[in-house]
């Protein structure tokens, strides 16, 4: 059965207080328009969970966009998943390319990010993708297959873990890979999903990631094996992030 569809929106290190509105009007739009077919989701910056998640409109989790593998200690200026749970967020992005680029992140790294977000009864959304010196070099399988294998825990499960395909050189740029590649890439991870976890394989979701906006979704979003989307610029601004969520209506 195909799995119910997520659009997620990363914020990275954008948003204050005043950005509220935004996920007041998606809010508005999620329960005036046609129902959505998807799961909906923010991730905000640390600062803005709290308020987020005990303002949620109907229908949008709040998530987080990193956190520490342990539950506490003497860790300066880190966030645990246990710290997440308790402000209110259901959901953790690891392993996105700016973490591993900017903060030297293994996939061994984020394997134990996403376990401590399993530990914790949250949903991990585990990111992978290629460079693009490693597209040119044609290794793009190898290495997305390779942080897969190395990045998803083996706890995971289709209601527990996400996985987001995001080509490094898609993100923030406004270029995009064609359907075909979108698709061949997404396959061969439920390839290696169905190859690793055997018939749950096939329930796990599988989110395209990079420059998505309201004119590029729904051909992103139907491509095989794509189920649903991680989108950051256009998450910024509810009416640029209900068009994309239209993809699904
Ligand atoms: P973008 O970012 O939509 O701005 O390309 C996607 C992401 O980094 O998750």
């Amino acid at each position: 059965m195909k799995p119910t569809a997520l659009v997620a929106g990363n914020w990275k290190m954008n948003g204050l207080a005043s950005s509220q509105a935004e996920l007041e009007a998606l809010g508005n739009y999620l329960s005036d328009g046609s129902a959505a077919d998807c799961d909906v989701l923010i991730c905000p910056p640390f600062t803005l969970i709290a308020a987020f998640a005990s303002n949620a409109p109907t229908g949008v989790a709040i998530g987080a966009q990193d956190c520490h593998t342990n539950k506490s200690g003497a860790h300066t200026g880190d966030i645990s998943a246990e710290m997440l749970s308790d402000a209110g967020a259901s959901y953790v992005i690891v392993g996105h390319s700016e973490r591993r680029a900017d903060h030297g992140e293994s996939s061994a790294l984020v394997r134990d990010k996403a376990n401590a977000v399993l530990a914790e009864g949250l949903k991990a959304i585990v990111c992978v993708g290629e460079t693009e010196a490693e597209r040119d070099a044609g290794k793009t399988l190898d290495v997305v297959l390779g942080q897969v294998a190395q990045s998803v825990p083996a706890g995971s499960i289709p209601e527990n873990t996400v996985v987001a395909y995001e080509p490094v050189w898609a993100i923030g740029t406004g270029r995009t890979p064609t359907v075909a590649d979108v698709a061949e890439v997404h396959t061969a991870i439920r390839g290696a999903l169905v190859e690793r976890f055997g018939d749950a394989g096939n329930g796990f979701r599988i989110l395209y990631g990079g420059s998505v906006k309201p004119s590029n979704a729904a051909e992103l979003m139907a491509a095989d094996n794509v189920n649903g989307a991680l989108v950051g610029g256009a998450s910024l601004k509810a009416s640029d992030f209900n068009g994309i969520i239209d993809a699904y209506r």
